[in-house]
């Protein structure tokens, strides 16, 4: 029997299936300043279960009752492959439980389909990745390079998580990674990028009655969302056009004069300070300097056109530019041989809509990464969310062969 079918014997769809139930029944909302409310839980569930199959763990801990867990098979060696399959541990908010037609933590089973936060995006995805590292072990198959599985923190945040793990020892010996986020078991080579572009603007504070007497910041940050289309236009032209992804995008999302914080807002008064973020998306093509010049002259001219007022930006989270890999990476290769063993069909392509881990793995790593993993890519952080329970057997076994392929190579 080859390598690969003794691994596939030892993966049992029935209980990837069980095992993202398991995970969805755990809340990992991450809510700051409240005791639990963070992925400590469902942490110390994923590293038990590897310790249960006999599987080599680390823990790194990223903040107080957040820390990463990692599980291996094999090792790394001169000459050698490090392939990490990368999942997170945290999900969004559930918002009202009353807007559920399902409550959001139970995993309810109906129709072929689990229901609860996380299930798709990515608790399917995680549970694959451990079921198809636990084959390994149980087939007693060590592949000739290190296969890892990551279950990170902080993803649908600041990527605390990933930031750690790329600066650690676990982090720099890797290859290749694999992000099993939601795409409907499709490979997708190319993600958006995403700036959120935190802008600041100072005028004067005054009565509203006599407006002449202050300078209104919220008058600049019109300007701004004036020129927000334009803006969107010239980023289209900058970067390059995808089969695969929509076009770049520039979205105001936030919008508070005064800022929290910085006083409370009143109907009489002129605020000193306000505030915007503009959520832009991107294909790739641009710099971090092509970006940075086209925000920095949107700011001066909203100056120019209220006089007095001074305008400052950051980006939140750094910059997070667009990926893309070349069809011709090993990593691709053995994924879409993954998918042709896996299910017997050619592979799907796809793109993913937002930004992952996978973007700091490949911007700070500089490694290949392909996004593929169970569950809608449209469903995640709405109500109701789901996953197709078919597909994460399906996606453990597009793993473990991508894997054999890639590492034995
Ligand atoms: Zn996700």
């Amino acid at each position: 029997m080859s390598l690969l079918s003794r691994v596939f014997e030892r993966i049992n769809a029935e209980e990837a299936v069980e095992l993202t139930r398991a995970l969805v029944r755990i809340p990992s909302v991450y809510r700051s300043g409240e005791p639990g409310a963070n992925e400590a839980q469902v942490a110390a569930f994923v590293e038990s279960w590897f310790r249960r199959e006999g599987l080599p763990v680390e823990i790194q801990e990223v903040a107080p009752g957040r820390p990463n867990v990692l599980a291996w098979v094999g090792d790394k060696g001169p000459g050698r492959r490090c392939l990490l399959l990368e999942g997170h541990t945290d999900v969004v908010t559930e918002g009202d439980p009353k807007d559920w037609t399902r409550p959001p933590f139970a995993a309810e089973m109906s129709g072929g389909r689990i229901y609860g936060r996380g299930a798709a995006d990515m608790k399917s995805g995680l549970a694959a990745a451990m079921v198809a590292l636990a084959a390994f072990k149980r087939a007693g198959v060590t592949p000739k390079g290190k296969l890892v599985v990551g279950a990170l923190v902080d993803e649908e945040d600041g990527m605390m998580g990933v930031r750690h793990l790329v600066k650690t020892a676990a982090g720099r010996e890797l290859d290749a990674a694999i992000v099993c986020e939601p795409e409907e078991n499709e490979l997708c080579l190319e993600q958006r990028g995403v700036v959120w572009a935190r802008i600041r603007a100072r005028g004067k504070m005054a009565h509203g009655a006599m407006p002449e007497a202050g300078i209104n910041p919220l008058t600049a940050l019109g300007a701004i969302l004036a020129q927000v289309p334009a803006l969107e236009k010239r980023l289209r032209k900058q970067c390059q056009k995808s089969r695969y992804l929509k076009p770049p995008t520039v979205t105001p999302t936030i919008v508070q004069g005064p800022p929290r914080g910085v006083g409370a807002p009143q109907s009489n008064v002129i605020p000193a300070v306000a505030e915007m973020t503009l959520d832009v998306r991107l294909t790739s093509g641009i710099s971090s300097e092509g970006v940075e010049d086209e925000i920095e002259a949107l700011c001066r001219q909203a100056e120019a056109a209220v006089p007095g007022v001074r305008i400052e930006w950051e980006a939140l989270n750094a910059f997070r530019l667009a990926t893309k890999v070349e069809k011709s990476e090993a990593v691709v290769q053995a994924m879409i041989y993954g998918v042709r063993k896996a299910t017997g069909s050619a592979p799907r392509y796809g793109g993913v809509p937002g930004s992952t881990d996978g973007t700091i793995l490949r911007m700070e790593l500089g490694i290949p990464i392909v996004t593929c993993g169970p569950g809608s890519r449209l469903i995640p952080h709405q109500v109701d969310e789901y996953v197709e329970a078919k597909e994460i057997g399906d996606a453990a076994r597009i793993y473990t062969a991508a894997a054999l392929k890639y590492l034995e190579a």
